[in-house]
């Protein structure tokens, strides 16, 4: 079992994983750890989206995620989401290929300065990354709405390639 699938499997468990200090962490310290690899411009937004890939991908090779379109898969991968915590994700919207996910109160950008564009690299990933590994074939997403541009949720756009 690899490190990512353990980490995975004792979050969906809330498996206890310490003693002193406790499990209680911070959001601050994921926000930190993800906004450090920013260091690296746009090569760190490659390295964000493509560890949310492998962590959508994995998903999928654990069972956790096992449908066989675009609706299925995403509602799916919105209910493990949900399940940990990472805001209140809403597929809103799937037809064909194409998919809408709205991440409301996003554990990653909600609250972070504004700027001018979407920065949740590592949810895109997440989506297609599923995606791609379920049904065998590439999709590409774009956050067209984000807590970062003043927008009240965060919006990903997902079409097929
Ligand atoms: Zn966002």
């Amino acid at each position: 079992m690899t490190l990512l699938k353990d980490s995975i499997k004792a979050a969906l468990e809330n498996r206890p994983v310490r003693d002193s200090p406790s499990d209680e962490l911070s959001i601050h310290i994921n926000r930190i750890v993800i906004t450090s690899l920013f260091d690296l411009g746009t090569a760190g937004e490659g390295i964000i989206h493509h560890a949310g890939r492998y962590f959508g991908s994995t998903l999928v090779e654990m069972g956790e995620v096992h449908g066989k379109t675009v609706e299925a898969v995403l509602a799916e991968l919105v209910a493990v989401l949900n399940k940990l915590k990472l805001g209140n994700i809403t597929l809103v919207e799937a037809e064909g290929d194409s998919a809408k996910v709205q991440f409301e109160d996003c554990y990653f950008c909600k609250g972070l300065p504004l700027i001018d564009r979407g920065v949740c690299f590592y949810d895109s990933g997440i989506l297609v990354g599923a995606l791609q590994k379920a049904l065998g074939r590439e999709f590409k997403v774009e956050e067209t709405k984000c807590h970062c541009k003043e927008d009240k949720m965060c919006l990903h756009e997902i079409s097929g390639i």
